[in-house]
């Protein structure tokens, strides 16, 4: 019996390896970045995943306005279904918006068939709210054999970061989410950053310290040259 017991945990630990793990660490390793910004110019990507969420979302579209600044939206498209106006204003502003799956699963526990239904439903979703969808972020970073097949298969572009702070965190205050987004930004930097407070992702009151923090460091970095651009625009023309 504990031969068995040992023989099925081993398999769950061996598909988990195969179906999760390898297509994670194959793509945080060894593929390329979908875009590259040159290192030698002060231009940086910032996006937002998790949204909307009419508490944070619309006064952080005010903060990005005010300053004219333009950013990457991954959406949870449950949640963009609840909240249409906010997806239409982020099109009249000029962000862009990108695929954060339907309900924010961790794709290391979902099989083919969750995941075909994610991908298919959300992009319906985005499609309805005349949303053109070409970037995808997992939720966590986390891919599986069929995200990754499903990605290709709808020609999106997985995007993920080089910058995150835990702005997600309640503890993680305004202040020392500024000092972080200071202290880690360089050229060519792709920095991630939450505005929402529900569900296991972020803490309920964290995105109103994350927009505080956002609202004091988009002039600082602006005054210092830094310039925020859109992945639309650097896209490798080699992928
Ligand atoms: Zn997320």
């Amino acid at each position: 019996m504990i031969k068995i017991i040992l023989l099925l945990v081993w398999l769950v630990l061996l598909f988990f390896v195969i179906y999760s793990l390898i297509p994670t660490m194959y793509y945080l390793f060894c593929k390329k970045h979908p875009f590259a910004i040159d290192k030698n110019s002060k231009r940086v990507l910032l996006m937002f995943e998790d949204g909307p969420d009419p508490r944070y979302t619309i006064s952080l579209l005010d903060i990005l306005k005010k300053h004219k600044v333009q950013a990457l939206f991954f959406v949870v498209a449950k949640k963009a279904a609840d909240n249409p106006a906010i997806i239409h204003r982020m099109i009249e502003d000029g962000h862009l918006i990108g695929l954060h799956s339907f309900e924010h699963g961790d794709p290391w526990l979902k099989g083919p068939v969750y995941q075909e239904r994610d991908f298919t439903t959300a992009l319906a979703i985005m499609k309805g709210l005349g949303c053109k969808i070409s970037f995808y972020q997992p939720p966590w970073g986390h891919l599986n054999l069929t995200s990754l097949w499903l990605a290709k298969k709808y020609h999106l572009k997985i995007i993920l970061w080089t910058v995150m702070i835990g702005n997600w965190k309640k503890h993680c205050t305004s202040q020392k989410v500024l000092n972080r987004l200071i202290q880690r930004t360089k050229n060519g930097s792709v920095i991630c950053l939450h505005d929402s407070g529900y569900g296991k992702a972020s803490e309920a009151g964290a995105p109103a310290q994350t927009l505080d923090a956002v609202a004091q460091f988009l002039p600082l970095i602006l005054k210092r040259g830094y310039q925020f651009v859109l992945p639309e625009k650097i896209i490798r023309s080699d992928i």
